[in-house]
């Protein structure tokens, strides 16, 4: 373990002001990924920013019918809201398919978009990792792959984001909050989390200094017709392997309005608007899921170990549609 100092926030700007002028400093929430890559040698702040204190724990609802939540509530506290599971059922289906009881309720919304990958090597010291040590090269290209992405890859990073609760967020089009010194902006969360191209060190698009204050949902929350199907080693305490967040608006005998967000498979989570096209106005059933799943997996690649989630994701993809769907699974 490094020394660091410790300072705590006395109020958003304070917390934006601290870090921006310390590039190495980092704001701590719940602490359960952040303490742990510190103990692995792998995040070496020179400073925590503790922003627990801070005014960011609400939930509200937004004049145009959607929801804000701050970036502190923690991930046990969405899922059990009453307005989450009524208008938003999948975003706590997601967060429940996630780490444990514990976890989650330490866990805070600005903390979990921002929980770097499970990539074995990336929290290993004595290997090369470029998102580690960039330009060190990646070990995982011609490793032990069995977890990495099949989809948005680049030679300098294979890793996935691990994240269940994001990979809902995609699909309910959510935004995220933040402040930096120079004010507040918002940024859709299908643009918050980055490809890793030759910069794997950056997962995300924020700014040195920035923090994420809160996350919004739109108004349609597609509480009728969703699913979040999520497959792992074992049945709790494991990330995906894939996941598929599965949303649905059916007008009768047809698909009217759809969403479908992966998760496991790329270094984002994976969205893509031309397959969303090809369900509206289409009858929901398989051979057309199978064609969405065709389509969103046309460009997936393996990398030797990790070849089986090819398969594996198309048929969650068709799985996670029926059921959301209402079909028998
Ligand atoms: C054993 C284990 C199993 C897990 N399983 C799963 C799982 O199955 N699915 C899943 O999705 N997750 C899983 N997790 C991850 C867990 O969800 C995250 O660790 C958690 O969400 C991180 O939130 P935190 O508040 O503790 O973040 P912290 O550890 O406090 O911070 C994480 C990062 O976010 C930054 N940060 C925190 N808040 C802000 C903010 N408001 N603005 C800007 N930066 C901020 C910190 O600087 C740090 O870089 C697991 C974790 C563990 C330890
Ligand atoms: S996949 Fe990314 S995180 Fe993993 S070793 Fe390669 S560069 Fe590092």
């Amino acid at each position: 373990m490094i020394n660091f100092e410790y300072t705590r926030a006395s109020d958003i700007a304070d917390a934006v002001r601290r870090a921006s002028a310390e590039p190495r400093a980092k704001f701590i929430a719940g602490g359960t990924n952040l303490v742990d890559l510190m103990k692995e040698d792998v995040e070496r702040p020179t400073r925590l920013i503790d922003i627990t204190q801070l005014p960011l724990k609400a939930v509200e609802e937004m004049p145009d019918g959607g929801l804000k939540i701050g970036a502190l509530v923690p991930n046990s506290d969405i899922a059990d809201h009453p307005m989450v599971e009524r208008r938003y059922p999948l975003l706590a289906l997601a967060i429940l398919a996630g780490a444990s009881q514990q976890l989650r309720n330490m866990a805070s919304t600005g903390g979990n978009l921002l929980q770097r990958t499970r990539c074995y090597y990336f929290y290993d010291t004595a290997t090369p990792c470029n998102k580690r040590a960039p330009g060190s090269g990646c070990s995982a290209i011609n490793g032990v792959n069995r977890q990495h992405a099949i989809l948005g890859a680049s030679l300098d990073c294979v890793a996935t984001h691990p994240s269940d609760m994001c990979v809902a967020l995609a699909a309910l089009d959510a935004t995220v909050h933040v402040a930096g010194t120079s004010g507040e902006r918002c940024i859709a969360l299908r643009d918050f989390h980055r490809l890793p191209g030759n910069t794997p060190q950056h997962d995300t698009n924020l700014q040195p200094g920035e923090m994420i204050t809160a996350i919004e949902l739109p108004a349609q929350g597609f509480a009728a017709h969703h699913a979040y199907l999520k497959l792992r080693d074992r049945a709790s305490y494991a990330f995906a392997l894939v996941s598929v967040a599965a949303a649905l608006e059916l007008d009768g005998g047809t698909i009217r309005e759809a969403r479908v967000a992966l998760g496991g498979v790329a270094h984002k989570p994976w969205r893509d608007v031309s397959v969303e096209a090809l369900l509206r106005g289409r009858t929901p059933e398989n051979a057309v899921y199978a064609q969405a799943a065709d389509l969103l997996l046309r460009d997936a690649k393996g990398l030797g170990h990790n070849d089986f989630k090819i398969e594996l994701a198309r048929r969650a993809i068709v799985r996670a549609l029926r059921q959301a769907a209402g079909g028998a699974s």
